[in-house]
């Protein structure tokens, strides 16, 4: 049986349905991410699991007992949930460290030690202790909050978009330190984020949301290499989507006969690559001459981003389009290194890495 199940969850504010029979399970000890755009209903998922709502419909059940079923709910101070808040939600007039430490039990013989412990864990210095909330950065209220959420030794964390305020760097290393300290309590966790990478990267399980539903519950790399949908392929990442005839495993597309990873035939189909799935090699027109096998195309327009260009390169020979007309001169949009990138007006020979789906 699952740590925390929700059944059929159902929430309502006015004529808005912002919850839409939701249906999650989670195990103990693991990381779920919620992704989806603004206004899907993340936010009051978390807001009904921590018991700041109630549903109208459905149910949630945390470790075998029932937190909340229809409107009947166990109040949010009950629960032994953590909720760290979009703003932190800090107490203003505490100090860091009381902020910290308002949760703990008054007995706590090692308080000012645990204190300065957790303040350490997510890169707080320690003259930071002594200020007010409004004496700290936005990411250093956040990672206040955080410290204090963990300080209650919650059973499940509940974050929403916590390392938002956080610059790129000091995010990637705050959600692997988080992941760490929640991993080593044991706490199941569930995170909500805009961000796909950060999804992908932090959880054992990925639910992407859509209007108040989840349009599909996995694994992340099952989610970012098998997405059920157009919707779901291109919010988790870029997708190079093409027209295709599918037949035993092989779509024939754009890109000549490439394998896909579904049996089912299709004449009418659309198959999906990750852009890293197609590489670039330079060469030149003389190079296409006798390799009628081959794909080529030129580079049409290279934009450099740092670490990542966006390359658009538009086919040459077409290998048998079932639907030519339907991508046309359309480019490929890509993203590869910038050392590696090849620049405008350049012929590149394409080759598939791996299974389209
Ligand atoms: P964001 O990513 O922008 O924070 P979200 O996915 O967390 O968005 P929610 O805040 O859960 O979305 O909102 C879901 C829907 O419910 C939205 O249409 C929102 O306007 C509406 N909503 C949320 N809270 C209330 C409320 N207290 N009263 C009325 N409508 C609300």
């Amino acid at each position: 049986m699952s740590f925390l199940q929700l059944r059929a969850l159902n929430k309502h504010y006015g004529s808005v349905k912002a919850l839409d029979g939701i249906d999650l399970n989670v195990v103990a000890g693991s990381r779920t991410a919620i992704v989806g755009p603004s206004g899907c209903g993340k936010t009051t998922l978390l807001r009904l699991i921590a018991g700041f709502e109630a549903p109208d419909e459905g149910s949630i059940t945390l470790d075998g007992t029932v937190l909340a079923n229809g409107g009947s709910s166990v109040p949010a101070h009950k629960r032994g949930i953590g909720l760290v808040a979009q703003d932190g939600a800090l107490f203003p007039h505490l100090t860091v460290a009381a902020n910290i430490g308002f949760g703990m039990d008054r007995g706590e013989a090692d308080r000012t030690e645990r204190i300065a412990e957790l303040a350490y864990i997510v890169g707080l210095d320690k003259a930071i202790l002594k200020r007010h909330p409004h004496e700290l950065s936005g990411g250093q209220q956040q990672r206040v909050a955080i410290a204090r959420a963990m300080a209650r030794k919650p059973r499940l964390m509940l974050l929403d978009e916590p390392f938002s305020a956080l610059d790129t760097g000091l995010r990637a290393s705050m959600r692997k330190a988080v992941a760490e300290l929640l991993e080593s309590a044991g706490v199941a966790t569930i995170l909500v984020t805009h961000d796909q990478s950060e999804a992908l990267s932090f959880a054992d399980q990925v639910a992407v949301m859509r209007d108040g539903k989840f349009s599909q519950v996995g694994a992340p790399r099952e989610l970012y290499l098998r997405p059920r949908d157009r919707m779901i392929a291109e919010f988790l990442g870029d997708a190079v989507v093409l027209p295709a005839r599918v037949d035993s495993g092989f779509a024939q597309c754009p890109l000549g006969r490439i394998a896909v990873d579904s049996t089912e035939r299709r004449d009418t189909a659309r198959i999906m690559l990750r852009p890293e799935q197609l590489t670039l090699k330079c060469t030149s027109r003389e190079g296409m001459s006798g390799t009628p096998d081959m794909l080529f195309g030129e580079v049409v327009e290279t934009e450099f981003a740092g670490s990542l260009c966006t390359v658009a390169v538009r086919l040459l020979n077409n290998a048998d389009p079932p639907d030519a007309a339907a991508i046309g001169n359309t480019p490929l949009i890509l993203k590869k290194p910038g050392m590696d990138a090849p620049t405008t007006g350049e012929v590149v020979r394409i080759s598939v890495v791996g299974k389209a789906h």
